[in-house]
């Protein structure tokens, strides 16, 4: 079965996470629903860097009562890292069938974080363009060459304004719904 789970991760307001999965719905042809519990993340909180680790938020995404059978997105506010860079906007991780994760955040898809005033359909836009391009890497997408599909890298903010939130043909065509192992950001 096609199914996303959104879980919302620390504090976020639930009309983001609602958004999103009726954003989400149509573009991966699955049911997704936002789970009732969120997770606690102080436990990934690194005071050195002032940030999040994702790695560690995705592993225990994975142990959350409610989302069984189901492809995990875990929506977050607070700035996310993993150690080898300075951010994330996400990160996936591909474990057995069925029991894969991912984590998009909020955080620097504001244009507030770039010091530039509040624009919601913008940030709407990116969240929608980053949790697509995470449940690809889930679904077994690498990154695309393709600079308009929503599966080409985005090392700033600039490259997912200038992509699509649209799988390209090859993309679409090799998306697994069974797809195992893997890890991507
Ligand atoms: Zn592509
Ligand atoms: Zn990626």
């Amino acid at each position: 079965m096609k199914l996303i789970s959104l879980v919302p991760v620390g504090r976020i307001a639930r009309s983001h996470m609602e958004i999103l999965a009726e954003g989400l719905a149509p573009s991966l042809q699955a049911s997704c629903r936002v789970n009732a519990d969120r997770l606690d993340i102080d436990f990934a909180y690194d005071p050195l860097r002032g940030q999040y680790h994702s790695t560690a938020i995705l592993k225990r995404l994975r142990s959350m009562p409610g989302t069984d059978g189901a492809r995990l997105l875990g929506v977050a506010e607070v700035d996310l890292f993993i150690p080898i860079f300075t951010f994330v906007f996400g990160e996936a991780q591909l474990g057995p069938a069925n029991d894969s994760a991912a984590v998009v955040s909020l955080h620097r898809l504001r244009q507030e974080f770039y010091g530039l005033p509040a624009d919601v359909p913008l940030q709407t836009d990116r969240l929608l363009k980053e949790s697509l391009h995470e449940i690809g890497h889930t679904l077994g997408l690498r990154h695309c060459r393709d600079y308009r599909c929503v599966m080409s890298s985005s090392p700033a903010v600039e490259n997912i304004d200038l992509k699509s939130a649209q799988f390209c043909p090859a993309c679409a065509e090799r998306l697994d719904w069974s797809a195992e192992h893997g890890k991507a950001v």
